[in-house]
């Protein structure tokens, strides 16, 4: 999957591979990239930039895997220098990640931590002023996701830590960030085709991606005035380790994303180019929107 071409017309559907029985794999949480099979496509060699972020500072969280792998990718390719959050688990992802960056020209910082702590989040953004010299995009693409069939086994502790990763660390990272970001500074957060569709296994979960879309549409309005837009990308079924590694029954994976229009699950890569557009001067009159990249499932 990884030379494959991005650019040329083609047919949507058959673009990328179907799942099949070969997709069913399970890994322990939060998962590494370089381990599934296939292994997704983050960009790594169908990405081409145009210069359209040239010269900017971006912060990226969950920049070792998945979709935040391939926006901290596009960005670099973009142009921007980046400051990358993730797991210390994750450090052989995030190392070929900040190797793809530097092969770009671009700076990669690498600062590995837990974003369900506060003190974490507040270093992140003061690292980037320190070390890129500045704020200019923050991408929140880091998540967690475990299903739980049932109700009576959803804990405290994990409805406690899915809200704190999800819903928290955004509130910590914007709150810091916004008081460095100049005007055409952007925010990105990571919903979810879950915020309006909820799977019954997803119940913490789903919650969070839709207080994600609420919490991004009331700050963009509060800080619009200080020339920062806030949007939000909701992905629908994307081929990334948060599925493997907890996120979906082993079984139902040999038919992930077969349920959306264009019938087959989203690559990180086809996820990349919302979060350029909506981090670059392009989107300049979008704000508290929501772009959904969910394979054709009808959203509000
Ligand atoms: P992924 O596993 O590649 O990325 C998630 C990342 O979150 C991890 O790599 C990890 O670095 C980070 N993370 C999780 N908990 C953390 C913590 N406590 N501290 C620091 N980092 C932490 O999977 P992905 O699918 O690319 O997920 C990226 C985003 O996309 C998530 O917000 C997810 O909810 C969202 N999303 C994914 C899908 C999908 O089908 N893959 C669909 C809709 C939304
Ligand atoms: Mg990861």
């Amino acid at each position: 999957m990884k030379d494959h071409d991005h650019y040329t017309m083609q047919d949507p559907v058959s673009q990328y591979p179907k799942a099949t029985n070969e997709w069913k794999q399970k890994q322990p949480e939060p998962g590494l990239q370089k381990e599934m099979m296939p292994v997704p496509d983050s960009g790594e060699t169908s990405y081409h930039g145009s210069g359209r972020l040239a010269g900017r500072k971006a912060v990226v969280t969950g920049a070792d895997s998945g979709i935040g792998r391939a926006v901290a990718i596009a960005y670099a390719r973009e142009g921007a220098d980046i400051l990358l959050s993730y797991l210390p688990e994750e450090e052989a992802d995030a190392k070929e990640v900040v190797k793809l960056i530097e092969e770009t020209g671009r700076k990669a910082n690498a600062m590995p931590g837990d974003l369900q702590d506060e003190q974490y989040c507040e270093q992140l953004i003061t690292s980037a002023v320190e070390k890129l010299g500045g704020i200019d995009i923050l991408a929140n693409v880091a998540g967690k996701q475990q299903y739980v069939e049932d109700i009576a086994d959803l804990t405290t502790e994990q409805f406690d830590a899915t809200f704190k990763s999800n819903v928290y660390s955004m509130f910590w990272l914007c709150k810091a960030a916004v008081k460095h970001m100049k005007p055409g500074s952007s925010i990105i957060n990571t919903s979810s085709i879950q915020a309006y569709k909820p799977s019954p296994i997803l119940l913490d979960y789903a919650t969070t991606k839709a207080a994600i879309n609420t919490f991004s549409k009331a700050l963009a309005q509060q800080v619009a005035s200080k020339g920062i837009r806030v949007n939000i990308v909701a992905p629908g079924p994307v081929w990334t380790p948060l599925q493997v590694a907890g996120g979906q029954p082993t079984e139902k994976l040999a038919e992930f994303g077969s349920n959306t229009p264009l019938g087959r699950a989203g690559q990180p890569v086809e996820m990349a180019p919302a979060y350029v557009f909506l981090a670059s001067q392009e989107s300049s009159y979008i704000s508290g929107e929501t772009l959904n990249a969910n394979g054709g499932t009808p959203s509000p």
